[in-house]
């Protein structure tokens, strides 16, 4: 009877441990009090142990519900827009975590080119190397993380790179730090490893930062991983680099601890906010998981191209489980996605004005073009002739300013003006083409 106890007990507390030492410690009664003879404790015991099966049945039970009530009450919500859309309502939709633009062309032409070029076969399950290399460039150039290719493992998506990471390095009963307000797959992937999220509320007031004393008071020796989220679905706050050094200093103090960084929004930022990479700081790459993504930069949600880097010997087991989740990303999207880090590599360049009413913008990617009925574009200067001679819109060399790698907009105009403005400039552009190492 005890045995069969026992086991309906464990299934029922797998999850907390303090359910778990209360049990340990009745049962160690129990068998004291069977060695000294003394039933009447034994039955006492029982009826202790009966009282807390009955109170933490009834607690798991009421947890359950409640998350289902919620899943429903989304299903709802969710059945309830629905409906609204069918009968012709015209609800206005502020719900997408995606750009409502297209992909830029040279992306999708990129891809295209791939089809065509017959690059559709499996590529290296960490992705091709191509990529890899790009992505190093890329970290090395925007965010200060040196890293060589087998530090990079490419995924079918952000998300794909942090359950990877989190089944990676979490093992049950392991506690995974999650500020809230957090994207709900964190805490749910924690659940899914059986490891316990920990949810660390933070205030408006503090534009929703995970404040320092919070998270030192709440690290045990089970916690395994933080999740920083910068700039953060769904509150858009940027973690200022002071606050990530703070951050650094309490992980630096707690050998265990690793940080999964999720920078999938890092290109979105607003002056005078700037973004920092957690695996940047001095010692923090050895303890952090870089993620980043193609969706919201590039516009590139539907492709499902994402990455992971960080010290090898995690990223390697990440890869490890994508070997047999998915076997690697798309071949096509890869291409695609070389292509799209060409563009913030060799693309349009602009600071964003503080005053006045000019962009000066640095095309100085598109020398030594040839364009098609004009010339080889050889400075500021033949630039502002082809746009003129092509899309009949005036510009400013920047060389009449000192600086020939740019051209100088006026704004001054109406946003109709301006808009046809610049759909011309962006026709005249695409027809150049960047030179993209595809
Ligand atoms: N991280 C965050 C913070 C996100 O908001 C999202 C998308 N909603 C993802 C990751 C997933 O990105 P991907 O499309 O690359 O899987």
């Amino acid at each position: 009877m005890g045995t069969k106890r026992l086991v309906s007990f464990k299934r029922l507390m797998k999850r907390d441990s303090w359910k778990w030492k209360s049990l340990v410690s009745a049962f160690k009664w129990k068998r004291l009090s069977l060695r000294i003879g003394f039933s009447f404790i034994d039955d006492l015991i029982f009826k202790v142990v009966s009282v807390f099966e009955a109170i933490f049945l009834v607690s798991t039970l009421w947890g359950k519900k409640r998350e289902r009530n919620k899943t429903k009450e989304k299903a709802r919500l969710g059945a309830e827009v629905a409906q609204l859309q069918r009968a012709g309502v015209p609800d206005i939709r502020l719900v997408a975590g995606e750009p409502d633009f297209d992909t830029p062309a040279v992306i999708a032409e990129a891809e295209v080119r791939a089809i065509r070029e017959g690059h559709t076969r499996y590529t290296l399950n960490a992705g091709t190397l191509s990529l890899r290399t790009a992505i190093c460039r890329k970290l090395e150039e925007e965010n200060g993380i040196c890293c060589t290719p087998d530090e990079v493992v490419v995924s079918n998506g952000a998300k794909q790179c942090v359950i990877q990471a989190v089944l990676a390095l979490c093992s049950p009963g392991d506690e995974v730090i999650v500020p809230a307000p957090y994207l709900g797959s964190y805490p749910e992937m924690a659940k899914l490893a059986d490891s316990r999220p920990v949810i660390l509320p933070t205030l408006c007031s503090e534009n929703f930062l995970l404040d320092p004393k919070l998270l030192e008071s709440k690290i045990t020796e089970k916690s395994r991983l933080l999740i920083l989220c910068t700039p953060s679905n769904p509150t858009g706050s940027v973690y200022p680099k002071p606050l990530l050094e703070r951050i650094a200093e309490i992980v630096t103090k707690h050998p265990r601890l690793l940080v999964l960084s999720d920078e999938i929004y890092e290109h979105i930022i607003y002056a005078p906010a700037t973004h920092t990479s957690f695996a940047s700081l001095p010692g923090m790459w050895e303890r952090t998981l870089t993620v980043n993504g193609f969706s919201k930069a590039f516009v590139m949600t539907g492709w499902r191209l994402g990455y992971i880097a960080g010290p090898k010997h995690f990223v390697g087991a990440c890869n490890k489980i994508q070997t047999h989740f998915s076997s690697g990303a798309s071949s096509i999207a890869q291409k695609a996605g070389v292509a799209a880090l060409g563009l913030g590599y060799a693309g349009v360049k602009v600071s964003e004005p503080q005053g006045a009413f000019y962009l000066f913008i640095n095309l100085s990617s598109y020398y030594g073009i040839e364009a098609k009925g004009f010339g080889k574009i050889e400075n500021s200067e033949s630039l502002c002739r082809y746009f003129l001679d092509k899309a009949q819109v005036a510009l400013v060399p920047g060389d009449a300013f000192g600086d020939d790698s740019c051209i100088r907009i006026s704004y001054a105009a109406s946003l109709t003006t301006l808009q046809a403005a610049f759909e011309r400039i962006k026709k005249a552009l695409i027809s150049l083409r960047p030179a993209v190492p595809v």
